[in-house]
């Protein structure tokens, strides 16, 4: 079964035959590499996009970029440009640090990314980092996307512990789509933060809700070392599907289908 790694954080320099290497042996066809994150400098930034297209580029059919930008930074509307025009990216990602998605001043970054047709992962939930920058991240502040309907976003770890909330913004966003007749945009991904004590809930609420088609799998993991915790991460989820009675398409599409079809490989 194809498996595609939705979520995995660049966080020192790495060597793309190791983190190869690594996916073959959990036995994961292709993952999707986020830049390194930097909260406040354009120039930083940058580099950080430079360094992680060495990576896709060494294996662009299995190792794809999301380019981590803080869309408040001056400048950083051309720049996430040419990250998915020029510089071979396949989508953005974006943590609310300290704004909020609806705020004005993000709106021509907003207009830019749906010129673009961009799809983006959010961070969205508790944080356990950036301060006190948890609350800049409830899903419901994404709302703000529905007008520009060819944004394609993914709200990551379910959200948690908003998982409700992201289950609502998800039907908020198909209603949009239905009203709008464009497509629905909204994507969740099944990344960890849930406890275990809900986790199997909170999967099979995010699938019966919005179905199979709408759900990426994801491990959060990091490279270069820490891509460890994947195979766990993997067994975990592979035994709840199991529970919950997913037939192998329905498993596959979770697994690699929406990953692929939001953030294609050669875009
Ligand atoms: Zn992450």
């Amino acid at each position: 079964m194809r498996i595609v790694d939705c979520h995995i954080h660049a966080v020192g320099e790495t060597n793309p035959n190791d983190l190869l290497r690594q996916m073959d042996e959990t036995g994961i066809d292709r993952v999707l590499i986020l830049s390194k994150h930097h909260r406040t400098s354009l120039e930083e930034t940058r580099a950080n996009l430079l360094e992680t297209k060495k990576l896709f580029d060494a294996a662009p059919d299995r190792i794809g970029g999301l380019a981590y930008v803080n869309p408040t930074i001056p400048g950083v509307t051309a720049l996430t440009r040419d990250a998915l025009s020029e510089m071979g990216y396949t989508g953005v990602k974006i943590i609310p640090d300290h704004w909020f998605a609806y705020e004005e001043r993000l709106e021509p970054f907003w207009e830019k990314m749906n010129e673009l047709g961009a799809s983006i992962l959010f961070h969205t939930g508790i944080l356990y980092g950036n301060d006190d920058g948890s609350r800049f991240c409830q899903p419901v502040y994404l709302e703000k996307l529905l007008w520009y309907p060819r944004i394609r976003f993914g709200m990551a770890h379910i959200s948690w512990p908003w998982c409700e909330e992201c289950l609502a913004v998800m039907g908020r966003m198909r209603a949009a789509a239905g009203k709008g007749h464009h497509e629905w945009q909204s994507y969740i991904d099944l990344t960890p933060g849930t406890p275990p004590h809900i986790r199997k809930q909170a999967v099979a609420n995010a699938i019966s809700f919005c179905g199979p088609e709408r759900i990426m799998w994801g491990s959060d993991g990091c490279v270069p070392d820490r891509l460890g915790g994947q195979r766990r991460i993997l067994e975990s989820d592979l035994k709840i599907f199991d529970e919950l009675g997913l037939d192998e398409k329905q498993k596959e599409q979770i697994l690699s289908g929406t990953a692929d079809s939001v953030f294609p490989a050669g875009a």
